[in-house]
């Protein structure tokens, strides 16, 4: 019989498992069909598994402080040398993001899963823990399936985001049922709402942009990445980035996408005057063939009042003004975020206060750990969320 159960067999209950491998028996339990769906699914399938730049100032929560000493004794260098040592080769990208070098989040489970195998760690999957209670020195864990007693727990139950790949609020029920505090929950790296047509006409479209949160002309936020449109608005790493300010700022906002970031206006204008020439005879609102994707170049255009009845060599320099404007502040307003089935991460959790930092044991129930999204930390979109769920995973492992 187990001594140490892991509630939770995502990224960080399966990081736990590991590290509590080497302390005794230790029994793995998993509500879904299988271990680390939601793990195949980050990154759009690449899996954004860490980020070398992470530090506190990447991290959110009512404590962003808290997740220091678990990076102390984690960070990137240890997570990587940790998924090295199980066989898998990582490549780091852009802004010190890393993923597997196969480019497949498949190979991150997979080493984990041999691992955990290999390690002896039971696992149980398709059962969803429903109770939790303190018995003696231990726990009573009770499960859809069965009963089973523990000396020590980890739960690694996750938190809401990403509902349609398994998060769900058991977590929070678990470790409120001991008495531990949860902050208000809302979704984090989501998708914005966006109350005007042009994202909707513009589906599909992939641009890489610096975009900005505006009330007024005041910017609540900037970022500079991928924005795709969508059906309902806009998506993407910029976009998600900015979701926190959007969740944060109220009514009355607006996005901003300024498609040319590495140029000025004046040499937007500069070259849309050289293009008037160079394509004189193009119906006026195809003038920016070549340099956006049509359908955008069309959509700025329109938004610029540059319709397609007169050649381009009509296009006065007050429109084309206008036109560089719109290349720099593509502008519509902003309805909201998406819900927590679109976030990536849940914002708040359960209170860090109630944990100790330097090993993750409550401070209320001896011998009961936590790690990973359960807890109020979140982490920015570029592999810090799951960067804090290895190494709060590992730390919690250690069972000191
Ligand atoms: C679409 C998407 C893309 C993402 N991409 C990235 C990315 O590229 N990089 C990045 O850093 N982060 C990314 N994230 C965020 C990242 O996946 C999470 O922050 C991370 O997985 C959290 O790890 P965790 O172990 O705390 O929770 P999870 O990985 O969610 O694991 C929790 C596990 O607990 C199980 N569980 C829940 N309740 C119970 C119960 N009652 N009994 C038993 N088991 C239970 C769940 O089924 C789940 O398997 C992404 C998230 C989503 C939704």
């Amino acid at each position: 019989m187990s001594e140490i159960f892991i509630l939770g067999g995502g990224a960080s209950g399966m990081a736990a498992a590991l590290g509590a491998a080497a302390h005794g028996p230790v029994t793995l339990l998993e509500r879904q069909a299988r271990l680390g769906r939601k793990l195949l699914a980050t990154g759009n399938g690449r899996c954004n598994l860490s980020n070398t730049a992470a530090g506190q100032e990447h991290y959110h929560g009512a404590d962003p402080a808290f997740i220091r000493p678990a990076l102390a004794a984690y960070p990137p260098a240890a997570v990587l040398r940790f998924f090295h040592e199980l066989g898998l080769r990582t490549a780091e990208e852009y802004g010190g993001r890393v993923y597997p070098r196969s480019d497949h989040a498949a190979s991150v489970l997979d080493v984990l899963r041999i691992a955990l195998e290999q390690r002896g760690v039971t696992v149980r999957t398709g059962c969803p823990v429903r109770g939790l209670r303190r018995s003696g020195d231990g726990f009573v864990i009770d499960c859809e399936t069965g009963r089973f007693s523990a000396k020590k727990l980890i739960v690694a139950c996750g938190g809401c985001a990403g509902g349609k790949l398994g998060g769900v609020t058991d977590g929070y029920t678990l470790l409120e049922g001991l008495g531990h505090r949860r902050t208000k929950l809302y979704p984090a790296l989501v998708a914005l709402r966006c109350a005007s047509d042009y994202p909707k006409a513009l589906k599909g479209i992939r641009v890489v942009a610096r975009a900005s949160v505006l009330r007024g002309e005041t910017p609540l936020g900037a970022e500079t990445g991928d924005v795709l449109f969508t059906d309902t608005g806009v998506s993407g790493t910029a976009i998600f980035s900015l979701s926190r300010s959007v969740s944060a700022g109220g009514a009355g906002l607006s996005v901003s996408l300024d498609l040319f970031p590495e140029e000025t206006e004046q040499t937007l204008l500069g070259d849309l005057r050289r293009r008037r020439e160079a394509f004189a005879s193009r119906p006026a609102n195809e003038l920016l063939v070549g340099a956006v994707q049509n359908r955008l170049g069309l959509m700025l255009c329109k938004a610029a009042g540059v319709s397609g009845g007169a050649p381009a060599s009509a296009l006065d320099d007050k429109t084309l003004a206008v036109l560089a404007r719109r290349l720099k502040d593509f502008r519509f307003p902003v309805s909201g975020v998406g819900g927590f089935d679109a976030a990536q991460v849940t914002a708040g959790g359960i209170a860090t206060a109630d944990f100790d930092p330097e090993t993750l044991q409550s401070r209320l129930v001896p011998g009961l750990y936590a790690c990973g999204e359960v807890l109020d930390i979140d982490g920015d979109c570029g592999g810090f969320n799951l960067q804090w769920a290895w190494a709060s995973g590992l730390l919690a492992g250690e069972l000191r």
